[in-house]
């Protein structure tokens, strides 16, 4: 076994000079490095926008997606969609751990979840056995490579690992909410009704209090029925997130002020100046949607004369996947909907 660097750059082939994460193609070969841990992966959970990107791309035909998956694996040695850019996580057990892994609170044989981005983390697929088209969610035999720099949870052996994986997919949202939020605040989420939206509307709600607003933007009729049955808006604004006037507009219909904190969780290009439009000047705008483009968001704030602070989504934040599984563990109508959606 060679030590290599601990954020894995000795993995990169393609640029030279760059980190995993901005590698065009990184090396997949699985004998570790003895800082390095391997893991027998279960599911890889593709982020939403790239899983709807390549389910748009392929016209919902497994065989192809199968297809597109395994070429992209294969050409980058990680599963990056090269469109969107973006990864997801994986669950899987370990295999086995270098002799130099610094963390020693961990044992062959224990199920994990990663909280890097598969846009990183070197992965073999041997075989891919199904492909969920409703959550994102794909089952493999394969192998899959841990920095060790590589961030992780444990699944705790009392929540089924489908669910686990799904909610740490986006555990950064609503441990930013957290940050973010205070009492009184009206907070704006567009796309409230997808995984990351239930989650952050659960802690807008805790974090705006009773004199708060949490508003929700949907593109569904069911998706305004389920945010009400399940409690987490206190409104919910039926509009197309690409449509930034229509967004303002009913946002202005329903409240009188416009959004101390908008988040954006939708999974499609062009919502940025939803956003931008429909908050306050001094107000913040946290993008997690990993379809935000920064030119956009920059030059359309700047082109309305907005001076809103605006926050690119990054996927960690301290404690977050601890915050994530408490909200689901906690909130009995998320637990539900979750293990309804994933397992
Ligand atoms: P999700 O469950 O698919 O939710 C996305 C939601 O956006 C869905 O409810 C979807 O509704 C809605 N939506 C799509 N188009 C819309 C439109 N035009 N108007 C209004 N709503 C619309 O996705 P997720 O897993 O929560 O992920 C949310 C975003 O976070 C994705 O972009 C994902 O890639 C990103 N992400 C970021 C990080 C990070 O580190 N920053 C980590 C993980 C994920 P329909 O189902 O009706 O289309």
């Amino acid at each position: 076994m060679k030590e290599l660097n601990k954020y894995g750059t000795n993995r990169v082939l393609e640029p030279s000079g760059v980190l995993p994460q901005a590698a065009t193609k990184i090396s997949n070969d699985m004998t570790i490095y003895e800082n390095e841990i391997l893991i027998d992966v279960i599911t890889l959970n593709i982020d939403s926008a790239s899983f709807t990107q390549i389910k748009n791309a392929c016209n919902k035909d497994v065989v192809k997606m199968e297809e597109m998956i395994l070429d992209i694996v294969n050409t980058r040695g990680k599963m990056q969609n090269p469109v969107t850019g973006s990864g997801g996580m994986l669950i899987g057990t370990i295999k086995e751990i270098g002799s130099k892994f610094p963390n020693s609170n961990i044992k062959v044989g224990d199920k994990i979840a990663t909280l890097v981005s598969l846009s990183l983390t070197p992965l073999k697929i041997k075989k891919i056995n199904s492909i969920n088209l409703d959550n994102d969610q794909v089952n493999i035999a394969g192998e899959a490579i841990l920095f060790e720099s590589g961030i992780f949870a444990q699944v705790p052996s009392d929540m089924d690992e489908h669910l686990v994986l799904a909610a740490l997919d986006v555990a950064g949202a609503p441990a930013q909410v957290d940050k973010l939020v205070k009492k009184n605040d009206t907070v704006l989420i567009i796309g409230a009704a997808g995984k990351s939206g239930v989650l952050c509307a659960h802690q807008a709600m805790k974090n705006a209090g009773p004199n708060g607003t949490v508003i929700g933007v949907v593109n569904e009729t069911w998706q305004v029925e389920l945010l009400k049955e399940l409690n987490l808006c206190h409104k919910v604004v039926l509009a197309d997130a690409t449509n930034a006037i229509e967004v303002y507009e009913k946002v202005k219909a329903v409240h009188d002020e416009l959004a101390d904190v908008t988040i954006n969780v939708v999974n499609v290009q062009n919502t940025e100046m939803s956003c931008i439009l429909s908050t306050k000047d001094d107000g913040v705008v946290y993008f997690f949607s990993m379809a935000t483009s920064f030119t956009k968001a920059a030059l359309g704030a700047e082109g309305v004369g907005s001076d809103v602070t605006m926050i690119i989504g990054n996927g960690y934040t301290k404690g977050h996947a601890e915050l994530t599984l408490n909200v689901v563990n906690n909130n009995k109508n998320i637990k539900e909907l979750f293990e309804r959606l994933y397992t």
